[in-house]
């Protein structure tokens, strides 16, 4: 697998990553396994496996396996394991494995692919177990053959992969009362310190985009809402 901390060039998602509704049956498979939100790797990577049993997984242990596309032209799944699932037996039965559940914010620094995808999977992990029935009428659900959706075989309600936009901003003022060694302004940055964290801890502006927002008017209001001052200039990045 190619590392990306090599390069200065901004990944995404599809380099090496399609959607795909129908597994191929490649012989072996890239398993995105997940025990309480941590994702399990096997020397710093992915586990490739020809079956999920090769780790001595049973049936009884996974809460779903989900098919979600080509990764490297193999099989992805997205794995989620029981609450009752036991690490530490796990790892004792397969003790010549060097293996590591890890926080998904951790495996950013180990690959940053891996991060992005993981991410795809527990989002599509979540979104099975939080549509299992009808939101509209109630019915159970069935997933859909042509599209990444939960269907209603009662009512025809449709739910897609859910997504929640956030914004998080760096507010900078130039600073002509405090001039650098050239004589130009200086440049601060607002950081806000939030009122219920015990010991001080002080953050960048974020949030959710409401309904209909923009992502521009979103920043706005946040800021707004969150240190009281009006911001001019949004870029994006
Ligand atoms: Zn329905």
């Amino acid at each position: 697998m190619k590392t990306q901390h090599d390069t200065n060039e901004s990944i995404s998602l599809y380099d090496n990553y399609k959607i795909n509704l129908k597994a191929k049956g490649t012989d072996e498979k890239f398993y995105f396994i997940f025990h309480e939100r941590n994702l399990l790797l096997i020397d710093h990577q992915l586990p490739l496996l020809k079956e999920l049993n090769e780790l001595n997984l049973n049936e009884e242990d996974v809460n779903n396996c989900i098919y979600f596309g080509d990764f490297y032209l193999k099989d992805a799944y997205a794995v989620e394991l029981s609450e009752e699932f036991n690490v530490e037996e796990f790892k004792e039965e397969n003790e010549e494995i060097n293996m590591e559940f890890i926080n998904l914010y951790e495996v950013y620094d180990i690959n940053e692919e891996t991060y992005y995808l993981g991410g795809r999977a527990i989002q599509i992990i979540d979104w099975e177990n939080n549509h299992q029935y009808c939101g509209r009428c109630g019915a159970k659900t069935v997933t859909s053959d042509i599209e990444m959706a939960k269907v209603c075989p009662e009512c025809g309600f449709t739910s897609f992969t859910r997504i929640c936009p956030a914004i998080i901003t760096t507010i900078i003022k130039e600073d002509e009362d405090d001039l650098d060694e050239n004589g130009n302004p200086t440049k601060k940055i607002l950081m806000a310190r939030h009122s219920y964290h015990e010991y001080p801890r002080y953050a960048l502006i974020a949030g959710f985009l409401e309904a209909g927002e923009s992502i521009e008017e979103a920043v706005k209001r946040e800021v707004m809402e969150e240190v009281g001052i009006e911001v001019e200039d949004i870029e994006y990045f």
